[in-house]
């Protein structure tokens, strides 16, 4: 077992793009131009941001990111997601879509319930 250092700082918004961009599994050089950098810089950035997490690799620093919320700000597959959807002036994910559905027939059969 590896020794992992503890995670120490926060996250800039490029090492932030550059993990997302990983966690799409995207390449360094999609990621390099996807984001206008150089790949060198694609590359240093992912090991700045591995050792920020205490990561020892990257698919284990996308794993640490994804369960400290950093990867998830956005809530997609619930009423809540599909609000914020609405509020973004975009089209909801399908996921988003979905748990509307859920939410409005929970809605509904409460609503009928309470009419009985
Ligand atoms: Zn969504």
């Amino acid at each position: 077992m590896t020794r992992v250092a503890a995670p120490t700082g926060k996250l800039t918004d490029l090492e932030t793009a550059v993990l997302r961009c990983a966690a799409e599994g995207a390449t360094i050089e999609a990621t390099a131009r996807q984001l206008g950098k150089s790949m060198p810089a694609v590359q240093d950035t992912r090991h700045r941001l591995m050792g920020k997490l205490g990561a020892t690799s990257l698919v284990n620093a996308v794993h640490l990111a994804w369960q400290a919320g950093i990867l998830r700000r956005e809530r997609h597959g619930d009423h809540a997601g599909y609000a914020a959807h609405l509020y973004r002036r975009e089209d909801p994910c399908d996921l988003c879509k979905a748990g509307e559905r859920k939410y409005r027939n929970s809605r509904r059969k409460q609503t009928e319930e309470q009419a009985a």
